[in-house]
């Protein structure tokens, strides 16, 4: 992020129709992703490297970064809304269901990309790949491979379990299995932005601090002077994170809590690849629902809170504050690329008096920071407020976790 201050509000004419630039991979036909060295099409991710390998051959290699492929460029000139081919508007009569011709043996196999992305065909074994962006929402323009191995995850999940051990409910702790994690990748909208954003507000500069009275009834009396404070500010923002399922950024707190995913961020989204269906071999996907339009205003949300603090430090003079009152943001352009990023999630059901409610821990599969929610046993929570009063700290945590 960089930034001026003061500066002019350049004018902001968008174009109506946003621009699209196509991320198709266009290396790769459809159907059958083959090794580059024997030829074979049993291809994984192998997480403790980042990288593709051949099951057959054991060769490994990587896709290039989206970044390098689609080119770097000067943010603070860009105007209007550009969206990558992968990123486009979700065409609601495209159906999920895709039928593939095998290359091995020419049958014809189905995929249901809202659950897979990825088949092995029936009749001669290849495996089969969704290369095409097709506009359902289930092809992004790139992916984040995993780089947290299934091993680390387990240890992770393992360690923050231990230590919410002593409120946790009974049932969780006999029925703990971390090996149960699975890795999943999350739809999200990664987004440029050259901004500017104006405030208007009030600000106080003490000129005289006095008390009168005395003893009991002394009160201290300050004179301020009261300025109107108006700033503006240009900035732009690079790589910023929005979720892109509905369903998700929606959620019912009640029924579960799997809004953590949001408390493992941030990702080094810099390092995303192009895609290649074979990063998602044996890993799910959660497809996205969510257009660019959709999401306009969670990233103005985000932008007038990033503006805000772009101009704190330009009103230090105001020593007794400054009230903003009115904001105004001017988005003069912002490009976008959808991104599937690595999860490893472990979920646990729990009923308390009769309701079902899901909890989730899940560790960033890059960073492995790691985050969620334990069922606690509220006895013990209660019994530990009474008997020590230092455990009231973990307890608010422990309930911060839990409604989080
Ligand atoms: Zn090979
Ligand atoms: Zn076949």
């Amino acid at each position: 992020m960089s930034s001026s201050l003061p500066a002019e509000l350049p004018d902001s004419q968008h174009p109506e129709e946003p621009e699209e630039f196509s991320t198709q991979n266009s290396d790769l036909a459809d159907g059958v992703n083959r090794c580059p060295r024997c030829g074979a099409t049993d291809i994984q991710l192998r997480p403790s490297a980042g990288k593709l390998v051949c099951l057959f051959c054991r060769h490994e290699w990587a896709e290039s970064l989206l970044e390098e492929a689609t080119g770097d460029e000067d943010l603070t000139t860009l105007r209007g809304t550009i969206v990558g081919s992968g990123a486009a508007d979700i065409d609601s009569s495209v159906s999920a269901v895709v039928t593939l011709k095998c290359a091995g043996c020419g049958a014809e196999v189905v995929v249901n990309t809202s659950e897979q992305l990825t088949s092995r065909c029936h009749w001669c074994r290849h495996v089969l790949s969704i290369n095409e962006q097709i506009p359902n929402g289930a092809v992004p323009d790139a992916v984040l491979p995993f780089s947290v191995s299934h091993e680390d995850a387990v240890a992770r999940i393992s360690a923050f379990a231990k230590k919410r051990r002593m409120f946790a409910h009974a049932r969780f702790k006999s029925e703990f299995t971390p090996e149960n994690v699975v890795p999943v990748y999350m739809p999200y909208m990664v987004v440029d932005g050259n901004v500017s954003a104006e405030v208007w507000g009030v600000g106080e500069i003490k000129t005289r601090q006095y008390t009168r009275g005395s003893g009991d009834k002394q009160t201290t009396y300050y004179d301020a002077d009261i300025y109107q404070v108006e700033r503006r500010v240009d900035f732009t923002v690079d790589d910023l994170t929005l979720e892109s399922s509905g369903e998700r950024a929606n959620i019912d707190t009640k029924q579960n809590t799997n809004n953590v995913i949001n408390t493992i961020l941030p990702f080094d989204t810099k390092n995303a690849v192009r895609w290649n269906a074979s990063y998602l071999n044996g890993i799910t996907s959660e497809k996205r629902d969510q257009d660019v339009e959709h999401l306009q205003p969670a990233l103005e949300n985000q932008l007038l809170s990033i503006g805000r603090s772009e101009v704190s430090g330009s009103v230090a003079t105001y020593d007794r504050g400054v009230r903003w009152e009115r904001e105004r943001i001017d988005v003069h352009g912002t490009k976008w690329v959808s991104m599937y990023l690595p999860v490893w999630l472990y979920s646990f059901h729990h009923v308390e008096r009769g309701k079902s409610m899901v909890h989730y821990i899940a560790v960033n599969g890059r960073t492995g920071e790691t985050m969620g929610s334990v069922p606690v046993s509220h006895g013990r929570l209660l019994l530990a407020a009474l008997t020590a009063g230092t455990f009231v700290e973990s307890l608010a945590i422990a309930f911060l976790v839990v409604s989080s």
